[in-house]
């Protein structure tokens, strides 16, 4: 068993230095992974003829033959990705390297019934994998959604802005999605991809910061991200604000970070200020920011752009809290509040005004590496992670064959 655990780690280290660095050479990954010339030779044509790697064009050797650089196979397997987020489902289907192949978006219409939405979500899944998945192998499905999911128990043990509690949501699609079928939380999620494909690749520690029409945090320390007793860490929506309109919140009463800074709450402002008509269904947010943008002659809608700034603020406030708290080498923001990135100047200085131990926040806060994919990527991640993690476990291939 102990070379059988070999055999499986040292196909899941070529696998990820090629991710990290690829594409490349089999003596650069033997330099890299410290394994013997012929165990990458015979590892790298297991994980190409499972359809992980594919050998790209050949490079000019100084001497010798000509070097033959080997890649993530572009036109390998994907995971389904499933985001259910307030307004709409989102569907993607994933590369390997984390690229989104296709997104397709089912709006919930203001139908948040959890068997509605799962039923749109199952038949929305079927016909989007018919026209787009192709001749790629599917390695299952992954789901995310925002405020506090169990994972394990399948549960979404609570999602304030969806009106859900204990809905036992991998029940309400068992067998009626491909599976394995993994549900995560969608920040947790996200800061997992980030670990494999983003801007976690390069430090060890950060905190990844939510704000859109959910507001949540995951907290990576040592490359793993936190999860606590019933997988419960990560909500900071309700953190205190104080000296500010808006609120007080539905679930706790006070004015709170979600009551100012969720992008539902800046939609239902615009719509008291008459920036938003109150019918404006589709893309609000990003009518806010397209109204507050300056067009043609125009300076754009003052009271738009002091929205923006404010949430941006208030958030600024809350990631202060947490640079003080934790030093995180980097912050990583998503959500709706990186879609008016000209606001972002107005966070970093409100960070940098409120840190007491010399957190930077020009150099630390970073935008989310997957921009519109994000929620698709993180729905997917955990399909994705296990390949990278246990490659020959869906090989196919006669671990006799493998041993080195
Ligand atoms: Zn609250």
């Amino acid at each position: 068993m102990r070379a059988e655990g070999m055999r499986r780690g040292n196909a899941s280290a070529v696998l990820r230095a090629v991710l990290a660095d690829g594409p490349l050479s089999r003596a650069d990954i033997a330099r890299r992974t410290g394994l013997s010339a012929p165990s990458v030779t015979k590892l790298t044509a297991v994980l190409a003829e499972a359809g992980l790697l594919a050998e790209h064009a050949p490079l000019e050797a100084t001497q010798g033959r000509p070097r033959v650089p080997v890649g993530i196979a572009a036109g390998g397997p994907a995971a389904l990705g499933i985001h259910i987020g307030l307004l709409r489902t989102t569907l993607g289907l994933v590369a390997l390297d984390g690229t989104v192949i296709s997104q397709h978006v089912l709006d919930h219409d203001g139908d948040l019934d959890p068997r509605r939405i799962a039923d749109q979500a199952a038949a929305g899944a079927g016909e989007f994998l018919a026209a787009r998945l192709g001749a790629r192998t599917l390695l299952g499905t992954g789901i995310s959604l925002g405020g506090w999911v169990d994972g394990d128990t399948g549960t979404v043990v609570e999602h304030s802005a969806l009106g859900w509690d204990d809905v036992r949501l991998l029940e309400l699609l068992d067998g009626r999605v491909p599976g394995p079928v993994l549900l995560d939380q969608n920040v947790r999620a996200a800061a997992r991809a980030e670990l494999w494909f983003g801007a976690g690749r390069e430090v060890d520690d950060f905190v990844y910061v939510f704000f859109g029409n959910i507001l949540g945090a995951a907290v990576v320390v040592d490359r793993s991200v936190h999860r606590g007793p019933g997988a419960a860490a990560g909500g900071i929506e309700h953190l205190p604000v104080s000296g500010v309109e808006g609120g007080p919140c539905a679930c706790c009463g006070a004015a709170c970070l979600s009551a100012v800074a969720s992008d539902a709450a800046l939609v239902t402002r615009a719509r008291e200020l008459g920036i938003l008509a109150a019918t404006d269904e589709h893309l609000p947010l990003e009518r806010i920011v397209a109204a507050a943008r300056p067009a043609g002659t125009g300076t754009g809608d003052v009271r738009a752009q002091d929205l923006l700034r404010t949430r941006a603020r208030h958030a600024g406030r809350a990631v202060a809290t947490v640079a003080d708290l934790l030093n995180p080498s980097r912050v990583i923001l998503a959500g709706g509040i990186v879609a008016a990135d000209e606001y972002l100047t107005d966070l970093r200085e409100e960070v940098n005004s409120r840190v007491h131990r010399g957190w930077n926040a020009d150099e630390r806060i970073v935008p989310s590496t997957f921009g519109t994919g994000t929620l698709v990527v993180a729905s997917a991640i955990p399909l994705l992670e296990g390949v990278y993690l246990d490659p020959l476990a869906r090989s196919g291939v006669d671990e006799q064959e493998v041993a080195s």
